[in-house]
C-alpha cells in the first residue's frame, strides 16, 4: 500500500466517498506537520481504530497571533512523508493556505468563554482558528474518529465541546502525552531550544511530576501544589512561567482540591520559545489511558453523592478500565465504565433484586443517550424501551431491571466490528456474575444478539440464524440456555429489535418478564 498525498480540497472529498462506498471506517489525525513520535502515537492508534487514516498537515495560519511564530513554525513535509509512509497512512492532506480558506472566506467558530482563559488568554484568537479549521477539516473528510493529543488539553475540551454542541458526527478520541526520556513533553517546537535550554525544559514535566507527587501523598490543596510549581521554576532563570493552574477538566475553571481526573497546566517561556504541558491527576500507578479516561468522563468525587463501597464492582470497573486488548482509548464516553463506577452504585443498593437484564448495542455517543443519566427526563431510547418493557419510569425500571452495552468504549457509529463485540464480551461476562438472580436476559438489537450468540454462548457462526429472519414473524424471538455463571438453572433470552438503532419496533414483551423461564 502506498500513501496517497492530497493537496486539493476536491481530491480529499473524492477520496473520501471512495472511502465511505466501501463501508469503511475513517481516522483523521489533524496536525502541523513537523512530525514526531507524538504525532506518530495518534497515527498508530487510527490505525488499530479505524481502516482507513487520514493525516492533515496543515500550518494553519487562522490559528497563530500576529506577533507569533507563523512564519517560522517548523516545516518538514519530505521527513513527514516519509514518516507517514513507514506508518501505513492512507492519505495525507497537505492543502496549501488558499485551499482551506480561499478568497471570499469569512465565517469563524467562536468556542466562547472556554477558548479565552489560560492558552486563551496568552493567545487571543487562537483557539477561533482551531475550531474553525478542525469543523473544516471534520467537514471535508467526515472522519468517523478523529484523534487529538492529551499535549494540547485545553485543545481537546474545545473541540469535544464544538463536537458536542454543533452535533458534529465524528468520536473524538484522546491520546496520552508523548515524553522524551526526561519527561518533556515531544512538541515540534523543541527543535528551536538550544541545549542549554533543553535542559532547562524539563523542568515544565518535573514541576508537575512534584504536584503529582504531593498529591498522591495527600497534600491536595491547589494553592499548596501551585506555590510549589512556582517556586521550582522561581529558581530556574531560564524559564518565564506564564501560568500555572490546577482545574475541573470540563470547565477549565481552577479548582481548590487536586481531585482525580483534575489538570494542572503549564505554560513557560523559554527566550522565544513556548511550551506547555500538563498532567491528569490519578490514583497512584493509574496509567495515562486511565487518568484520560478519569478526566474526560468521569465526574468528579466532590461533586457526587456519596458512594457505597461496592469492592465487585469496583474491580470489574478497573478491568475496563485496563482493558487494552482493543487499543481503544475513545473518551467519548465510556458508559460501561460509568455505568458501574456512578450508576449501578447510585441506583441499585442491592444486585441481588435484579431480575432481568437488558443489553443494548453499543455505547451511547452523547451524554444524554444513557437513560441513567437523566433519569428525569427519558429520551427517545428510554421511552422505548419501557414501552417494551412495560414501566412507566426510571423508577419502576430500577426496581427490576439493569441496562447495559455490548460494546464499550470504542464501537464506532453504526458499524461494530466482529472483533470489538468480542473484547467487549469479555466484560460482559463479567457483569452478568454481578446479578446472580438474572431469570431473564432483554437483547436489543442485532450486534448484542451477534455478540451473546457467538461470545457469550459460544455458538458457532454458521449455526446463528440471520437476525432479521429470527425476528421476522413475531417481531422478537426467545429462547431458554443455562449459563456457565448462573450454573444449571435456566435464563430466558428475549431478543427485539433495538429501540433506536433499528426502522423496526417490537411489540412489548413485558407478559414474558414476570415469570421464570
Ligand atoms: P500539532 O502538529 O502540534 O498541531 O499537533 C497535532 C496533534 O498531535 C495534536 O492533537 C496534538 O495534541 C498532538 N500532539 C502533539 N504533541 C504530542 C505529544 N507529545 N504527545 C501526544 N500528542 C501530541
Amino acid at each position: 500500500m502506498s500513501t496517497r498525498w492530497i493537496f486539493t480540497v476536491a481530491e480529499m472529498m473524492s477520496f473520501v466517498t471512495e472511502v465511505r462506498s466501501q463501508t469503511k471506517t475513517l481516522a483523521l489525525v489533524p496536525t502541523m506537520g513537523a512530525l514526531h513520535e507524538g504525532h506518530l502515537s495518534l497515527v498508530r492508534q487510527a490505525r488499530i481504530q479505524c481502516d482507513v487514516v487520514v493525516v492533515s498537515i496543515f500550518v494553519n495560519p487562522a490559528q497563530f497571533g500576529p506577533t507569533e511564530d507563523f512564519a517560522r513554525y517548523p516545516r518538514n513535509p519530505e521527513k513527514d512523508f516519509e514518516l507517514l509512509e513507514s506508518a501505513k497512512v492512507h492519505a495525507v492532506l497537505a492543502p496549501p493556505v488558499e485551499e482551506v480558506f480561499p478568497a471570499g472566506f469569512s465565517t469563524f467558530v467562536d468556542p466562547g468563554h472556554i477558548a479565552t482563559v489560560w492558552e486563551g488568554a496568552q493567545r487571543p484568537g487562537h483557539f477561533r482558528g482551531v475550531a474553525t479549521v478542525v469543523l473544516r477539516l471534520f467537514n471535508i473528510v467526515r472522519p468517523d474518529i478523529a484523534f487529538f493529543g492529551q499535549k494540547d488539553f485545553q485543545q481537546v475540551v474545545i473541540i469535544r465541546r464544538l463536537v458536542e454542541d454543533l452535533n458534529l458526527p465524528v468520536r473524538v478520541v484522546v491520546c496520552p502525552v508523548v515524553r522524551e526520556a526526561d519527561g518533556l513533553a515531544r512538541s515540534s517546537r523543541n527543535v528551536y531550544l538550544s541545549a542549554e535550554d533543553r535542559r532547562a525544559a524539563a523542568l515544565l514535566s518535573r514541576s508537575l511530576k512534584r504536584a503529582e507527587g504531593l498529591a498522591q501523598s495527600g497534600e491536595a490543596g491547589a494553592e499548596k501544589l501551585l506555590a510549589e510549581m512556582r517556586k521550582m521554576f522561581a529558581a530556574e532563570p531560564r524559564l518565564q512561567l506564564d501560568y500555572a493552574a490546577i482545574v475541573d477538566p470540563a470547565t477549565l475553571e481552577p479548582v481548590t482540591h487536586a481531585l482525580p481526573g483534575s489538570v494542572a497546566l503549564v505554560a513557560a517561556r523559554l527566550g522565544k520559545v513556548r511550551l506547555i504541558d500538563n498532567l491528569i491527576f490519578g490514583p497512584p500507578g493509574s496509567s495515562p489511558e486511565m487518568k484520560l479516561q478519569l478526566a474526560l468522563t468521569a465526574p468528579q468525587p466532590d461533586r457526587e453523592s456519596p458512594a457505597t463501597p461496592r469492592p465487585e464492582i469496583d474491580s470489574l470497573r478497573l478491568k475496563i478500565e485496563n482493558c487494552r486488548d482493543c487499543a481503544a482509548l475513545s473518551s467519548i464516553s465510556l458508559p460501561a465504565r460509568e455505568f458501574l463506577f456512578k450508576y449501578l452504585k447510585r441506583d441499585y443498593p442491592n444486585l441481588d433484586v435484579i431480575r432481568v437484564l437488558v443489553i443494548g448495542g453499543c455505547a451511547p455517543m452523547g451524554p444524554s443517550d444513557s437513560p441513567y443519566r437523566h433519569p428525569e427526563q427519558p429520551n427517545p431510547f428510554s421511552t422505548r424501551l419501557y414501552e417494551l418493557l412495560g414501566v412507566r419510569d426510571f423508577a419502576e425500571f430500577k426496581a427490576s431491571f439493569a441496562l447495559t452495552d455490548a460494546a464499550r468504549c470504542h464501537a464506532v457509529g453504526n458499524r461494530v466490528e466482529e472483533r470489538t463485540l468480542e473484547y467487549c464480551a469479555r466484560h460482559l461476562r463479567e457483569e452478568l456474575k454481578l446479578f446472580p438472580n438474572v431469570q431473564t436476559i432483554v437483547i436489543l438489537g442485532e450486534y448484542a444478539y451477534l455478540q451473546f450468540q457467538r461470545h457469550i454462548l459460544g455458538r458457532e457462526r454458521t449455526s446463528i440464524k440471520a437476525f432479521p429472519e429470527l425476528l421476522k414473524a413475531e417481531g422478537w424471538a426467545q429462547e431458554s440456555v443455562q449459563l456457565p455463571c448462573y450454573g444449571e438453572r435456566d435464563v430466558r433470552l428475549l431478543y427485539c429489535y433495538h429501540p433506536t438503532f433499528e426502522n423496526k419496533r417490537s411489540p412489548s414483551v413485558a407478559a414474558y418478564l414476570s415469570s421464570k423461564p
